[in-house]
């Protein structure tokens, strides 16, 4: 029986329809499968998470060659169906639940899945805030294409920066959208993130994150004019403002060419001047 039909057998046989709202379209494709597992090199030795198992065909394919797997679902009845479909299996945890809300499971090593793309975003943050060895997961052809722009390109923006600090990302498949049951309106990509120690050196983490989304909000603009929100928060004194922003690098190029460690070089030269400006403030 092909996955297109056991999954409407399956659906039929518990009564259920697939909720969109759930972002629930069941992946099909045998092939496709097989190359997500393969891109993670799953072995005997992982224990893996998988985000979303919906029926379970991948929770069952990793089941039969990791150590352990891991599986997260938040509908009440795919967990049900799920629970009584991979009984035979071991080596198998389901976990009821939604998954931005879980801290661990700890002892994860690897993360394999087709999650829900409405979850994408805060998805990626998730886990970048995580350890593992390497995720290789599926997001909608312009996610993923977001995930590993180069500057200067559409793509590119302060999800790509925020990601190249924490991962070295891949896209390394494409799945059409035919592969999946009901078809969704687009298409979906392979993305793998390995995590690694950041590229780049940044001053302070936090409010990097916080100039990348003010910055790249007008990211069509020249940096010294999209740094005017950021550092209206800072209470500068009027006549400094126009001073910091000529004296920072790249403050004449535009926002969406600056490459990752252009943007941090910018960062910490800002950085550095807002802590001399507010020191000679309080007269120190
Ligand atoms: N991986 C399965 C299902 C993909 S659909 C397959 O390829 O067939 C996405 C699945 O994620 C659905 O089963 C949906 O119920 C589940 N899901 C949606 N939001 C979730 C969340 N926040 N946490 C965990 N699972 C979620």
């Amino acid at each position: 029986m092909s996955l297109l039909e056991e999954t409407k057998r399956i659906l039929a046989a518990y009564r259920v329809r697939p909720k969109r709202r759930l972002g629930q379209n069941f992946l099909v494709d045998e092939e496709v499968l097989k190359r997500l597992i393969s891109y993670a090199s799953v072995n005997e030795k992982d224990n893996v998470l998988e985000i979303g198992a919906g029926l379970g065909f991948l929770t069952e394919r990793l089941a039969r060659i990791a150590g352990h797997v891991v599986a997260v679902e938040i509908d009440p009845v795919l967990v049900k169906i799920l629970s009584r479909r991979l009984s035979g299996y071991k080596n198998v945890s389901i976990l009821k639940g939604d998954i931005l809300k879980m801290e661990g499971p700890p002892y994860i090593n690897k993360i394999v899945s087709i999650p829900p793309y409405s979850i994408s975003s805060p998805l990626i943050f998730w886990l970048l805030k995580r350890k593992f060895d390497c995720a290789v997961l599926t997001f909608q052809e312009e996610f993923g294409r977001r995930l590993v722009a180069q500057p200067g390109v559409s793509d590119y923006g302060r999800l790509t920066v925020a990601v190249y600090y924490y991962a070295e990302p891949e896209l390394l498949d494409f799945i059409p959208k035919e592969s999946f049951w009901p078809t969704p309106e687009v298409n979906s990509v392979i993305v793998r993130l390995r995590p690694r120690k950041p590229p780049f050196y940044v001053r302070d983490e936090e409010l990097f994150f916080r100039f990348l989304r003010a910055v790249f909000t007008q990211k069509n603009k020249k940096m010294k004019k999209a740094l005017e929100v950021f550092l209206s928060d800072f209470k500068i004194p009027k006549e400094w403002l126009r001073k910091i922003s000529e004296s920072i690098p790249f403050y004449e190029r535009r926002v969406r060419e600056l490459a990752p460690e252009e943007l941090a070089l910018t960062f910490n030269a800002l950085h550095e001047k807002i802590v001399s400006v507010r020191g000679s403030e309080k007269g120190y």
